[in-house]
């Protein structure tokens, strides 16, 4: 009885990622998020161990303020062409990547996979510890300071941190936070129109 009831549970659980998401998210033995889009960066490395204990929020947008364009990927994968408009000539030779970037419908595609370090926070402190790429997860969300972010991405942002989370132990919500929150001086991303309380009520 006490199987039937679990296997219920379990059913339940599934049905509701599905009809909200319309497909049931995991995480497969290689660490990446399955099915989504998949891009190879060249930008990631190993971590120190095998530690993954903080999500960070980010948020992009290129040229800034405008979606739905090819340069984040061209980005992440090392192939952008900075000539390709005047405010890329600040990205020259950067090297960044993230583990997930979720564009303006939710969709998600994923760069590298968890268990390895993505290059997405760069100078940062969490509690007291730098290098927060050692150790955290980096989602970008495509969007910019100064517009609220849409339905749809944080509909996938939810779901795709509930599933880190069971997946991750060491991940909670008391150890989600801003890129914003590492890296004051610095960044200031995701902004102030990304709402907390309704995501972090989500999971
Ligand atoms: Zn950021």
């Amino acid at each position: 009885m006490q199987t039937i009831l679990w296997g219920l549970f379990i059913l339940w659980i599934n049905a509701k990622t599905f009809f909200t998401l319309g497909v049931v998210l995991q995480i497969n033995q290689q660490h990446y998020l399955e099915p989504v889009a998949r891009r190879e960066s060249p930008f990631f490395n190993q971590r120190p161990s095998d530690e993954i204990s903080l999500l960070v929020i980010h948020c992009i947008s290129l040229p800034e303020g405008q979606y739905g364009l090819p340069y984040i990927d061209d980005l992440f994968c090392g192939r952008l062409d900075c000539l390709a408009d005047p405010s890329f000539a600040d990205l020259q030779s950067l090297e960044v990547s993230a583990h997930l970037f979720i564009d303006r419908l939710g969709k998600v595609t994923q760069y590298v996979p968890f268990n390895l370090r993505a290059w997405h926070a760069g100078v940062s402190c969490f509690a007291g510890r730098e290098g927060c790429n050692d150790f955290s997860i980096g989602i970008e969300l495509e969007g910019c300071d100064t517009q609220a972010y849409s339905d749809a991405q944080y509909q996938t942002l939810s779901e795709v941190s509930q599933v880190l989370l069971k997946r991750y132990p060491l991940l909670n919500k008391q150890r989600i936070v801003a890129h914003s929150d590492i890296a004051p001086s610095r960044k200031t991303d995701p902004g102030p129109l990304f709402d907390w309380p309704r995501y972090l009520a989500s999971l």
